[in-house]
């Protein structure tokens, strides 16, 4: 069975690397060849969104998936009917995670209603499509609140803190040209993150509960299984609801604010998330192996964590790995990226024995690593 994947990242990368001891075989669709998946399987090359290569990509798999959201969700739709056409093949080409899902995580504003459908506490928020719009909105949900553009925005990019009445013209200036999204400050303890799978004959799996630091938006340590029983519960149920509302297949990711012991849905990702990638040691099945088994059509396997994980993201620079390899069990993981600030370029995982001894270690290793973020065990 050959899998289509568009999006030749990382987590591309870590799903070949998952499905190809399966006997699974991979098809990437990037703008480039020189991808992390690029390293371990064919890409073809072209935009995301050319309908010709999707048709390509669709005509040359059994299963369609994407390692990313941001992707067009009419040209998957339209590939997927005309290589089942042209091929003669069933007219249910299989795309999973479904593109009802994938569509309702491309816009704040729709993951918000979906959300509140399917009753998940979330944040208050309204759409705002004009300055008078974002004034209404201020004035019913209050100040301070987040800004957002409902598209496109990731790892905090396209979003403004609104403290006074002054910022908003100014954040209108810088965002108003596309439509955003209003919403409530929430003053969180923390951050958590749950993520599953459910299998295409309905059955469904759920990792331990992720407890998630970041800075400047973008997530830097993950450290799982956080011992919350009832606030991981709850994060699995909301996860089951919202799988089973979508007659999901894949692997789904929903990350929480915190607050009060309570949790508050803030955002869901349609696919393999950052937050689990200490699964590939850390569980007996990692998140990868759950997705590839499930949009293959095969059994999931068990969550259960062997221990008690840290993950650290590499962002920025590499470093060195002869010097980071001399810690006992540390797992690295390079994605072969030219070095940017702000970039993900990798991430390292650490599993011990109990959370005091995995908390201990990780504070040492991210004095060296990242020391901005302050962690204390
Ligand atoms: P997002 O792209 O929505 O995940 O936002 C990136 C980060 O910004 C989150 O992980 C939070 O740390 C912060 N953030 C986003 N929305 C809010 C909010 N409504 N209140 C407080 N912090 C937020």
């Amino acid at each position: 069975m050959r899998i289509g994947i568009v999006g030749a990242g990382q987590l591309g990368q870590m799903l070949a690397l998952a499905g190809i001891p399966l006997g699974l075989e991979f098809l990437f669709l990037d703008r480039s060849a020189d991808t992390p998946a690029g390293r371990i399987a064919p890409v073809l090359t072209g935009e995301f969104g050319d309908a010709a290569l999707l048709a390509q990509l669709v005509g040359r798999c059994d299963v369609l998936s994407f390692d990313w959201e941001n992707i067009s969700v009419p040209a998957l739709r339209a590939a997927a009917r005309t290589a089942a056409r042209t091929a003669g093949r069933s007219a249910r080409f299989r795309i999973s995670p479904p593109l009802s899902a994938l569509a309702a995580s491309q816009d704040r504003w729709s993951e918000k209603r979906t959300f509140m459908r399917l009753g998940l506490a979330t944040t208050r928020c309204a759409p705002v499509d004009s300055q008078a719009a974002l004034a209404r909105a201020v004035r019913r949900i209050g100040l301070p609140g987040m800004l957002k553009t409902r598209r496109l925005g990731y790892d905090g990019k396209g979003q403004r803190l609104l403290r006074s009445p002054d910022d908003l013209e100014q954040a209108w200036l810088q965002l108003g040209s596309v439509p955003l999204l209003y919403e409530e400050f929430v003053p969180f303890d923390y951050e958590v993150s749950i993520i599953g799978a459910r299998a295409r004959d309905g059955s469904i799996v759920v990792y331990p509960l992720n407890r998630n630091y970041h800075a400047d938006g973008i997530l830097r340590l993950t450290l799982s299984p956080w011992r919350a029983p009832a606030l991981a519960r709850a994060a699995g149920a909301a996860l089951c609801r919202v799988l089973e509302a979508y007659r999901y297949v894949g692997v789904l990711a929903i990350e929480f604010f915190v607050r009060q012991g309570r949790l508050i849905a803030n955002e869901m990702a349609p696919r393999v998330h950052n937050s689990g990638h200490w699964t590939i040691e850390g569980s007996v099945t990692s998140q990868f192996e759950n997705h590839v088994r499930a949009i293959a059509g095969l059994p999931l396997g068990p969550t259960t964590a062997r221990g008690h994980a840290a993950m650290i993201n590499l962002i920025g620079t590499l470093p060195d790995a002869s010097s980071l390899l001399t810690e006992p069990g540390l797992h690295l993981h390079c994605y072969g990226k030219e070095p940017r600030p702000g970039r993900k370029l990798g991430h390292c995982t650490l599993v011990e024995t109990s959370a005091a001894r995995r908390d201990a270690r990780t504070a040492r290793l991210l004095r060296r690593l990242a020391p901005k973020l302050g962690f204390h065990s």
